[in-house]
């Protein structure tokens, strides 16, 4: 299938159950637009509880010979899945980049990641060994042995509409769990181009369901996601809101759940810090994906000392930076996702401004309207204002001095959230007091990037619960089974 301007989409731009591409019961659909246009791109169709049902009883009908396939066939059908979508990168990342508006550099950059879960678990599954205990109780020999913890339901944002579902796509397979997956609203296409990449790698029917829906199906979609007996598993990354919700829901049944939800990371910089790596570190850690981003720097704490100089920077960087649509060359910030997205932030800076924050920087919709918007330094923004309170989710950077260590680590520790936090020093003694200090998942020390699937992902308090990455990743899909052997002398 293609879009009305003849680009491809990799997928029929159906739902896919049980290996089948699969329209809605009802033939309902609904439109998924380009954020830089505002043009429809495809109809997708509004899939309902009947469709998730059967996605779910397909997943439990093939778990057992998904099972029992060797952890090598495992690996080498996800090695597979990765390879293909690394042939087609340029493909999926521009139909990224027209379903969710990043640029076509960043929108690579994601696939490549994404691919990069695929690839890093293939291998994690052949490891995922259980353990041979020295007997406690005599005539005993003591086993443990990981199993698959079962069906399971992923749920997926926009904002990474392809690495969100190979960071949980790639652990649950790896560990012998097929999945129903139900993408965001925004982003269908990217996820059903994915599963069509699998499906070409040979993942069989029934291991890999995709049930899409618009933002009105999601709550009975999830519902049945939740609630029916053969899902043993939810693994949702989202709003706080929307993860605590879903919790409560799965509460009933006892469900395994893992959650990767929002951030308000603080972004430290000391007086002694190497300013040049902190304004650059800032500048992709604020307005990467144009601040779209759960680990994106949301509030900006900034020693007295260097305030001023670190300001005047980030405030020259980010007004240089190119606006415009994802697809064309030298963009360096594409629209936001839609036009709540910019109220949200018109509302912080209007507020932050209300509260004493001066502007130093853009401050409002960009000339090119729609859903563009200008990048934005505020400087000496009070941290009761929205903006640090809140998920920005947009490209604009609140920055608030401070005078001495404890301040800050005490300011960046206020806050519900904790899922990453920056700091900039050269001074070893403070690495590592800062960094036990902080009450978040990630802790970035001299640098602004730090996502790779060798490394465990998650965040503290209310942004989570359990990790993506890492060997943790695949621990999230198994269970330990502890099987005593007795009357052995
Ligand atoms: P969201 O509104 O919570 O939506 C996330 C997903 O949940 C979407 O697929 C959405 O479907 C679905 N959903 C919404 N209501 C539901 C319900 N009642 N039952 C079942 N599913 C439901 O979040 P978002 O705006 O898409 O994404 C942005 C948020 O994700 C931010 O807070 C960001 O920090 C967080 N995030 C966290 C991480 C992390 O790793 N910690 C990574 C990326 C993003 P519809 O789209 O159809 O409504």
């Amino acid at each position: 299938m293609t879009t009305p301007d003849g680009s491809g989409l990799l997928s029929p731009g159906l739902g896919y159950v049980d290996g089948r591409w699969t329209a809605a019961d009802d033939r309902r659909t609904f439109p998924v637009t380009d954020p830089a246009t505002g043009k429809v791109i495809a109809e997708v169709p509004r899939m309902g509880a009947a469709e998730t049902v059967r996605a779910i009883r397909a997943a439990e009908a093939a778990a057992p010979a998904w099972r029992r396939l060797s952890s090598g066939e495992r690996s080498r059908l996800l090695r597979a899945w990765a390879a293909l979508m690394i042939d087609n990168q340029q493909e999926l990342a521009r139909l990224l980049v027209r379903e969710q508006g990043k640029p076509l550099r960043e929108a690579t950059e994601e696939v490549r990641y994404a691919a990069s879960f695929l690839d890093w678990f293939a291998e994690e599954g052949r490891r995922a060994y259980g353990e041979v205990i020295p007997p406690g109780l005599p005539g005993t020999r003591m086993t443990v042995v990981m199993e698959p913890v079962g069906v399971g339901a992923c749920i997926t944002p926009w904002n990474f509409p392809i690495a969100m579902i190979t960071r949980k796509a790639g652990p649950a397979l790896a560990a012998g769990c097929p999945i129903v997956l139900k993408p965001a609203e925004q982003t269908p296409l990217c996820a059903l181009a994915v599963c069509a990449l699998g499906e070409r790698a040979g993942i069989p029917a029934g291991v890999f369901n995709v049930v899409v829906g618009d933002s009105e199906d999601a709550a009975v979609i999830g519902r049945e996601l939740t609630t029916r007996p053969e899902v043993r598993k939810i693994s949702f990354t989202g709003s706080t809101a929307v993860g605590s919700l879903l919790m409560g829901q799965a509460a009933g049944g006892v469900k395994s759940v893992s959650l990767e939800l929002g951030g308000n990371a603080p972004f430290i910089v000391f007086e002694d810090a190497d300013l040049d790596l902190a304004v650059s570190a800032a500048v992709s850690a604020k307005f990467r994906n144009a601040g779209q981003a759960c680990i994106a720097a949301n509030r900006f704490l900034v020693a007295d000392a260097v305030h001023d100089d670190f300001v005047a920077e980030l405030a020259r960087r980010a007004g240089a930076l190119r606006v415009g649509n994802g697809l064309d060359e030298g963009t360096d910030i594409g629209p936001l996702i839609d036009a709540a997205a910019v109220r949200k932030v018109g509302r912080h800076i209007t507020d932050a401004i209300g509260r004493g924050a001066s502007l130093v920087v853009g401050g409002g919709p960009h000339s090119l309207g729609g859903t563009f918007v200008q990048p934005t330094v505020l400087a000496d923004c009070p941290l009761d204002a929205d903006i640090c309170c809140e998920e920005t989710f947009g490209p604009v950077a609140a920055v608030t001095r401070f005078s001495d260590e404890a301040e800050a680590v005490r300011s960046a520790n206020d806050t519900p959230y904790g899922l990453a936090s920056y700091f900039f020093t050269r001074d070893t003694g403070r690495v590592w007091r800062v960094s036990e200090a902080l009450q978040t998942g990630i802790v970035a020390v001299n640098t602004g990037a730090f996502s790779s699937p060798v490394a465990p992902f998650g965040g503290m308090k209310q942004s989570g619960l359990g990790r993506e990455g890492g060997h943790e990743g695949i621990a999230d899909w198994l269970e330990s089974k502890y099987v005593c052997h007795g009357g052995v002398d």
